[in-house]
């Protein structure tokens, strides 16, 4: 299988890596590349969408045109991970307690809106543990960095996880969005959870 990491920008060379340790201690035989255009989208099974800052994400993805060719890909069904800015390109809307809608152009596969900066700025990053059932019992350390946070959610989105009362983890079929950095803790169970739903996507499509 191949898995697909977003490179327009943001840590995406950490996201390569927690999938890499993904991949092998899940003995699954797997590649992970760095994409951008239509043609590299095509080929890959699985795709995950960085964390960083996405408005600038929106904007390269805009100028690149890639935004189409990712949104028909996870219509189709691809499994797909999105952390923090990753989660918030691939909400239906994004707002900002400071300015309101912030007016980026978004994905709108996943049917969550979302509050940009929820948790406060740069200083007010912090970790957390979450009791995430769909992980296991052992608690995930989140990695919050000028993190979102859900504020609605449409009737086919499962709450996955919450902190202080705010949905921070949310799953629509084959798409995860988490408000954390999943690929900053050291613990690969996030990215080992995608794996599991491309193998069986993979093997409900017969491919
Ligand atoms: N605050 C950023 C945004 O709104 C997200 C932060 C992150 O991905 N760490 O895009």
């Amino acid at each position: 299988m191949t898995i697909g990491v977003l490179g327009l920008q943001g840590d995406i060379e950490e996201n390569v890596a927690a999938t890499s340790q993904a991949l092998q201690e899940l003995h699954v035989n797997g590649t992970v590349d760095i994409v951008r255009y239509t043609e590299e989208l095509e080929k890959i099974d699985g795709l995950i969408l960085p964390g960083g800052e996405s408005t600038v994400q929106s904007t390269l993805a805009a100028i690149q045109r890639s935004l189409p060719a990712i949104k028909k890909r996870i219509s189709e069904g691809m499994p797909v991970l999105g952390s923090c800015a990753g989660m918030i390109m691939l909400s239906k809307r994004a707002y900002d307690r400071i300015i309101g809608d912030t007016k980026q152009k978004l994905l709108g596969n996943l049917d969550i809106v979302v509050e940009r900066n929820a948790f406060g700025r740069q200083n007010d990053s912090f970790e957390a543990d979450l009791s995430l059932a769909m992980l296991g019992k052992e608690a995930f350390r989140g990695v919050f960095i000028r993190a979102p946070a859900v504020s609605e959610v449409g009737k086919d989105v499962e709450v996955i996880g919450k902190l202080n009362n705010r949905i921070v983890v949310v799953k629509q079929k084959n798409i995860i969005g988490t408000a954390f950095h999943a690929e900053l803790s050291g613990d690969s169970r996030m990215h080992k959870h995608l794996i599991n739903m491309v193998l069986q996507f993979k093997n409900k499509n017969g491919s």
